[in-house]
Formats: C-alpha cells, sequence, structure tokens
C-alpha cells in the first residue's frame, strides 16, 4: 500500500467543523431541542400534501430553474426574476457568494461573535476572515466594520438580527455604513430570521437593496416558514450578484420537496406569520421573565435569547439537559435558547431561575 495520501488544499487544515446544535436526548423524561433556532411548530397540513405529492415523482431530477418558486418570490417581494437566486439553504447560497468574491489573499469581514458558518466557509475559499467584534451591548460594530475595509476586502456579511446574541442594526446606522462602503464590495445582509423583527426602526434589506447594487439579502425557508429540513433559501441582489449566484448554484441543488413546500409555504404565510406571532409573544414572555429574575438580557429580535454566561456557560448547558432541555452553548461565551414550545421555555426559565440564585 502507498504510503502516500491525496493532496488537499491546505487552507482545509484547522477549519472550525461546523457544531450542529445537539439532538434533543433521546429516552429522556421529556427533551426539547433548543439548539438550532428551528420552528417547534409541526408541517402545516397543506404543506405536508404538497411535498408528498412531489415525493411520488422523486426518481426524476427537479426542476434547475426552480421556476415556480422564482415567479413565487418575484411576485411577492415585488423583485424582477434576474435579481433572484435560490440554493440549498441560505447557507449554501452564502458559500456561493464567497466562491463568486473571493479566494486566496482576499478579506472576509463580519462581526464576532456571529453566525458560524462565516469563519468556515470563508477559509474553504482561501479568503482570510476579519472579525470586528460586537460593541459591549452585543451589537454589530459597523463603524469598525468600515474602518476595517482594505482593497483585498471583497465581501461583508451583516447578519441581522446577530446569530447568536439576536441583537439588531437600526436604519440610520446600517445605511450610513452602506454609504461608506465602496461599491465594488459586496454587502450580504443575512436576514434569516426577518420574520421575527418587531422593531420598526430595523430595515428590511429588500428595500435596501433597490438602489445599491452592491448589496445582496439572504433570506431561507429553514427558520419562520419551518422547512430547516428540506434545504431552501434565496438571495435577492442586482443582476450580475444573482447572475453569479447561478453560476455557482450546484445543479439541481433545491430538491422538487424543497421547491414544492416552499412555494406552498410562501401561499400559507399568513397561517406561518401567526404562528411566528406567538413564538414572538413567547419571546417576550421569556425576556420579561429572565429580566425579573435579575438576568442581563440583551434586546432580541429572533427567535432565541443569548446569556452571557462565561466561565458558567458548560455547567449552564448542562443543567439544561438535565431537566430536560438541549440548548447551544459557546464554551466560555454563553448559551443561545431557541424560543421553543411553552413547556420547553418553561423549564429553561426554571432552570435559569435556579442558577441565578447559585453563589
Ligand atoms: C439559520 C441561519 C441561516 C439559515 O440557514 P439555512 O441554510 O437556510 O438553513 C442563515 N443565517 C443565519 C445567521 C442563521 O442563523
Amino acid at each position: 500500500m502507498s504510503e502516500t495520501s491525496p493532496k488537499l488544499r491546505a487552507e482545509l487544515e484547522g477549519i472550525p467543523t461546523y457544531k450542529p446544535g445537539k439532538p434533543a436526548a433521546a429516552g429522556g423524561p421529556v427533551a426539547y431541542k433548543l439548539s438550532s433556532n428551528e420552528n417547534p411548530y409541526p408541517p402545516l397540513p397543506g404543506i405536508m400534501e404538497s411535498v408528498t405529492a412531489a415525493a411520488s415523482s422523486f426518481n426524476r431530477y427537479p426542476d434547475m430553474a426552480c421556476t415556480g418558486l422564482m415567479n413565487e418570490l418575484s411576485e411577492r417581494f415585488a423583485v424582477p426574476l434576474a435579481h433572484l437566486a435560490t440554493g440549498t439553504g441560505s447557507v449554501g447560497v452564502a458559500q456561493q457568494l464567497i466562491q463568486a468574491t473571493s479566494g486566496p489573499g482576499d478579506e472576509v469581514i463580519y462581526a464576532w461573535r456571529s453566525f458560524e458558518a462565516y469563519p468556515i466557509i470563508t477559509q474553504i475559499s482561501g479568503a482570510r476572515s476579519v472579525q470586528v467584534p460586537l460593541t459591549p451591548g452585543e451589537v454589530h460594530d459597523l463603524d469598525a466594520m468600515a474602518d476595517a475595509i482594505t482593497d483585498r476586502t471583497r465581501l461583508i456579511f451583516v447578519c441581522n438580527p446577530n446569530n447568536p446574541t439576536g441583537t439588531v442594526v437600526r436604519r440610520a446606522e446600517l445605511e450610513r455604513f452602506l454609504d461608506r462602503v465602496p461599491g465594488d464590495v459586496l454587502v450580504v445582509l443575512d436576514e434569516a430570521y426577518r420574520e421575527f423583527i418587531r422593531d420598526p426602526e430595523v430595515p428590511d434589506g429588500v428595500e435596501l437593496y433597490r438602489d445599491r447594487p452592491n448589496v445582496c439579502v439572504l433570506r431561507t425557508f429553514s427558520k419562520a416558514y419551518g422547512l430547516a429540513g428540506l434545504r431552501v433559501g434565496f438571495a435577492i441582489a442586482h443582476d450580475r450578484v444573482a447572475g453569479a449566484l447561478r453560476k455557482t448554484a450546484v445543479p439541481f441543488g433545491v430538491s422538487q420537496l424543497a421547491q414544492e413546500a416552499a412555494i406552498a409555504s410562501l401561499r400559507a404565510e399568513d397561517e406561518l406569520l401567526g404562528r411566528v406571532g406567538s413564538l414572538v409573544c413567547e419571546r417576550t414572555r421569556v425576556v420579561d421573565t429572565l429580566r425579573g429574575q435579575g438576568w442581563t438580557v440583551a434586546e432580541t429580535q429572533a427567535n432565541f435569547v443569548w446569556l452571557r454566561l462565561g466561565e458558567r456557560t458548560s455547567a449552564f448547558a448542562e443543567t439544561c439537559e438535565r431537566h430536560g432541555v438541549v440548548v447551544r452553548p459557546f464554551s466560555g461565551e454563553g448559551v443561545r435558547v431557541t424560543i421553543g414550545e411553552n413547556e420547553a421555555n418553561d423549564i429553561f426559565l426554571k432552570v435559569t431561575e435556579a442558577f441565578r440564585k447559585e453563589p
């Protein structure tokens, strides 16, 4: 047998692996998964039906152009078809955006801590991550991010609301930032949690992109629409960027099941957004209760809360698990906890109450 092994690109050395939220423990008394920001509601019957119908022909390739879904999105967001691109979740689209813009020697700027996929997809491309710390209030430091731009900068992620802190940047500061970014640098507004926002001062990226050819909006069906397992997301951007996304797409990446489910979800939007409304009410209850218990909680506009627990992070996550809820710890920093079923949120709040009283 040969001693050698296939040569791999040096960039793959030391790539942090994506840590998926832990599944809820099987076999325990109760087990709720609050670790991946998923939608706790099961699929709507009508959406199940369209997926089941599509399942009868999965011996065929899907519609590569996602025609039906693209038409639906074009109408829903009042954008031309040429400004749309779909992909295997918005993470898939984000990776295509990096592929299309950045390579060895280039720089990708994003806040930190933010979405953990950013460092991974940046490093795979060979580009360098430029991480700009969040402010003490856990918000994007847009001035510092603009200051970090060099002539090697190709792409900037703005995660709004930010994962894992839930914090937002508002209209005036975001517009001021966009005005400072050179036109040849792509700004990606990652709006995975857009539907959970209730603060009217948070701008809709789709309005910001219209007169800015260097802005790309990322949206997903994984969170508010409850299709995380089907892998479909999309981007809205001007022709050049959307065209680059079509070039970098994995052929037939979005399955027909995902396409049909996404179309059915857009048609059932009122009902789905009603569920989002209930989750937002739960979010208010959870945040108010935490504050009543004495916790400092950054204002969240997403379907999760962030507790900066520092050294106590792992101990807290383990305690939650013993009580039947799985949360997402970032060791030494804090925990991100999804707003889930009411009973799950109750268990989490019992743990926080007890933990608060510990010396
Ligand atoms: C969950 C999430 C996504 C969506 O991922 P999908 O690939 O669409 O499932 C994108 N960005 C952020 C910040 C997220 O938290």
